[in-house]
């Protein structure tokens, strides 16, 4: 693995940048569009890769339009259906608090006992979920 640093450029200007640590600079690339990108940086918007280690700079522009959800736009926990609760062994947790786990890609905390939480942290990427009331019938 390899510690690249990664800029998204609109223009002239840097509009984000972070360290990314990938196999290669195009995974890196794509870890932060989001989406393959193409190693031709002919557009507007591209992403500039650099290996600090090996000196070398990279450039890559998105195949497809910006897909990123906007966070304005979350995914809210009804549009994943009906809740579909889980059954923990041996009962529920004695503590609310241990029914959750954090999820390490997204970093929000996970209700385990709705599997439709738990299925949308399973996705490889993912926006956090909003999260609603819901209320026991
Ligand atoms: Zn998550």
């Amino acid at each position: 693995m390899t510690k690249y640093q990664v800029e998204e450029i609109e223009g002239d200007t840097v509009v984000s940048s972070g360290i990314v640590v990938e196999n290669d600079p195009m995974k890196a690339a794509e870890v932060t569009a989001g989406q393959r990108v193409s190693p031709r940086a002919l557009q507007h918007h591209c992403f500039r890769v650099v290996d600090e280690e090996h000196a070398a700079v990279y450039e890559y522009s998105f195949v497809g339009p910006d897909g990123r959800p906007d966070p304005a736009e979350w995914m809210k926990l009804s549009d994943l259906g009906q809740p579909t609760l889980g059954h923990i062994h041996q009962g529920a947790a004695p503590d609310e608090q241990d029914n959750f786990y954090t999820c390490q890609i997204c970093g929000q905390p996970v209700d385990m006992r709705d599997l439709r939480q738990v299925m949308w942290h399973e996705q490889p990427r993912h926006e956090h979920l909003k999260l609603e009331v819901v209320k026991d019938s």
